[in-house]
């Protein structure tokens, strides 16, 4: 069973301050696991953490996992901006970026960020937008094909498709590349890929871990490039839905260091560092959309209408994505009763879940939509006027805290041209 990381009572507490719809994160939460996750790569002196800042743009976030030793995973120009606001600098932003525009390779190398190119024609237009070669460099790997891990013992399969995928530089282009970036001036390479999204194995990076050493091997010994680190970036996911099993974060660390030392140690490489571009894991689950259930409307299906929509909670109306969903105080009731649970877009797919079985609900009731701590407020957007709503910290001392005020009408008027 998912289990709020509230009380009914703290949430009505709550809404006499922040009136609903409105994100809600959990300090204690987040602080426990990014402890966990650096205590799995622990025995890689290197390890560090570059949180994707595209999955919760929120500089009292990052702050928290900054003073966790994580440092930031930036792909535009403004989330750079956000970055070196919050205080990080130098090496501990990455810039993963893709079709990258030039002024975002002139701040990327201004603030000192680790540059990852997504492209072989990238290493031109970096030299000819900044004038030189930075002399650390990363470089992005796409194997092509399919990737793809067998059902795991719990029977959950991994499948992608990074043949189809836009990023990255074929094996080919990556050779030539670090020959390229080592004659214009490069001293010092990472390597990066993303091969699956939200998996939920615990072979995903031992497997990704392999093929990346491996091609480091084969790359250090045709290219002689000094190989510094190797970037796993993201994909480890989270269990959206109750049954599915949790990703074990300390498995995950060992299987790494495995074929780390079965592959790096060997070849006189035991000194490179593993980062991770981690953005879901960190942060889904530590976060929940509170919303009120403002409408019934009985028609050829059961609906509850709730004051949130798809413009605060995107993936059940772009993914079908699964988030589930508590009645606040009817936790223990049986889910006797079947509803669509609905936003106010003038868009079909504006529902948080279809035929979901849940108590029965009453008007008024106070609903959690869990693990929204990721890819959640931050992919919300303006369409049918609707406006974004605020962010709240629960602090570790059971305080709140508004860490993003709502938008008011101001703010969506405010780039107009009347
Ligand atoms: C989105 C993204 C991540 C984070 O992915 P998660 O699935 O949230 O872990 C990491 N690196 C890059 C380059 C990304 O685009």
């Amino acid at each position: 069973m998912k289990k709020p990381f509230v009380t009914l009572e703290q949430l009505q507490e709550m809404t006499k301050t922040y009136p609903t719809p409105f994100h809600l994160y959990d300090e204690k939460g987040i602080r426990e696991n990014a402890r966990k996750l650096k205590a799995a790569f622990a025995w890689n002196p290197g390890f560090k953490e570059y949180f994707a800042v595209k999955a919760t743009p929120n500089p009292t976030i990052l702050k928290i996992l900054h003073e966790e030793g994580c440092g930031t995973d930036c792909s535009s120009l403004t989330e750079l901006m956000m970055a070196d606001r919050c205080g990080f600098s130098g090496s501990e932003i990455m810039f993963s970026s893709n079709d990258t525009p030039a002024e975002e390779f002139v701040l990327a190398a201004k603030l000192g960020a680790t540059i990852n190119l997504d492209d072989f024609t990238h290493i031109d237009f970096l030299k000819d937008t900044i004038g030189y070669i930075p002399e650390t460099i990363s470089c992005r790997f796409n194997p092509g094909g399919t990737f793809s891990i067998g059902a795991s013992e719990e029977g959950f399969q991994v499948m992608d498709n990074p043949g189809e995928a836009k990023y990255g530089f074929t094996r080919e282009q990556l050779f030539e590349g670090f020959k390229k970036l080592k004659a214009m001036g490069a001293k010092h390479f990472g390597i990066h890929a993303f091969l699956a999204s939200n998996t939920l194995s615990n072979e995903y990076y031992p497997i990704l871990a392999g093929i990346l050493f491996q091609l480091a091997v084969d790359l250090k010994k045709e290219t002689g490039c000094d190989i510094r680190f190797i970037n796993l970036s993201g994909g480890v996911g989270v269990p959206y839905r109750p049954e599915q099993p949790a990703n074990d974060i300390a498995a995950i660390g060992e299987g790494v260091r495995k074929q780390y030392e079965a592959i790096l140690t060997p070849a006189g490489m035991g000194d490179v560092a593993i980062f991770t571009e981690l953005g879901r894991f960190m942060l889904a689950p530590y976060g929940h959309l509170v919303t009120k259930a403002t409408h019934f409307k009985h028609t050829y299906k059961e609906y509850v209408g709730v004051d949130a929509c798809a413009a605060n909670l995107m993936r059940p109306a772009m993914y079908g994505a699964y988030h589930h969903i508590t009645v606040m105080g009817k936790e223990n009731a049986p889910c006797d009763h079947k509803y669509d649970v609905t936003g106010s877009l003038c868009e079909n797919n504006d529902k948080f879940a279809v035929d979901r079985m849940l108590p029965e609900i009453d008007l008024g009731d106070l609903l959690v939509i869990h693990d929204t701590g990721a890819h959640g407020f931050s992919m919300g957007y303006n369409y049918n006027g609707r406006l974004r709503s605020a962010e709240v910290l629960l602090k570790e001392d059971g305080s709140t805290e508004l860490i993003r005020r709502a938008e008011t009408p101001d703010d969506y008027f405010a780039t107009l041209i009347w």
